[in-house]
């Protein structure tokens, strides 16, 4: 279905947005991952989509928090395959504290690479998907763009500012083939979800199983974690023909935690 297409996926070197980067590479989309970690790990990642899709993959190391390096990444996404056609904004951080305890380094680093970064880098591709009157743009959210937590007062405000930057880009966009959506995932079991896990059990003296429980029945009626491949597949439905009128929506795969 995205034969001939090109994928950016930010933040795709782990968790959910490599599970999007492989879903949109297995319908034929060449794939521009970014994000940090290991080089040969990385390489890896790419080799993989390369012989089990028959894709192109490229690699930048573009900092999310840094407008210039931003800049540097799309400049190479259009150098190498032409134009970015599917935006995925997904890299993304977080911290726990109080907001009388919250260190105002993480403030700034979670509002720019959350929030700030998807400004920079939808501002840059949107000139040539207008060219080709073709583009889809993903923002990844989270429920906590729709409801809100104690505890995580500069993941929220970005989140609820994903969403709403989703809307205007939308309506901005609204008359010609580009869109652009959120998607609301709930608690997946990744890297950065694992640290509040492993935070959980130290502090409560639970096994590794037990803080998962813990942490889910908290605010997820299902009780079972969502997937990246399941989040890939919705990744997958918005850039199809079917969602082409689907426009500035915040669509949640939560587990039923918003519901409540
Ligand atoms: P993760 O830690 O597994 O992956 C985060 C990715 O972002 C990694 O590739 C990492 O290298 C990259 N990254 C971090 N800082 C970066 C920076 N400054 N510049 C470039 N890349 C950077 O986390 P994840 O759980 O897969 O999270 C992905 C997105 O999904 C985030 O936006 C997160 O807020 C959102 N989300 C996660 C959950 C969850 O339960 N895991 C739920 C809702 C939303």
């Amino acid at each position: 279905m995205l034969q001939g297409k090109t994928a950016l996926v930010t933040g795709s070197t782990s968790g959910i947005g490599l599970g999007i980067a492989r879903a949109l590479a297995a319908q034929g989309a060449n794939v521009v991952f970014n994000g940090f970690g290991d080089s040969t790990e990385i390489e890896a990642v790419q080799n993989r989509v390369r012989s089990e899709f028959g894709v192109q993959a490229a690699y930048h190391n573009a900092d999310m928090s840094k407008p210039a390096e931003i800049e540097a990444m799309m400049a190479y996404a259009a150098e190498r395959f032409g134009a970015v056609d599917i935006l995925v904004n997904n890299a993304g951080i977080q911290h726990v504290a109080s907001v009388e305890d919250f260190p105002v380094e993480r403030w700034d680093a979670i509002i720019a690479i959350n929030l700030s970064s998807a400004f920079h880098t939808t501002r840059l591709a949107l000139p040539a998907m207008k060219a080709r009157n073709w583009g889809r743009i993903i923002n990844v959210a989270s429920v906590h763009g729709l409801v809100g937590s104690a505890q995580k007062s500069a993941y929220v405000a970005a989140k609820h500012g994903v969403v709403g930057f989703t809307k205007v880009t939308a309506l901005e966009n609204a008359g010609t083939g580009i869109t652009c959506n959120a998607i609301c995932p709930g608690w997946v079991l990744t890297p950065l979800v694992q640290k509040q896990v492993d935070a959980r059990a130290s502090e409560r003296g639970l096994s590794n199983e037990e803080a998962k429980r813990s942490l889910l029945s908290e605010k997820q009626p299902s009780g079972e974690f969502v997937t990246p491949e399941q989040l890939g597949e919705l990744a997958v439905f918005f850039c199809s023909p079917a969602a082409s009128q689907v426009r500035g929506v915040a669509w949640n795969m939560d587990g039923g935690w918003a519901a409540q």
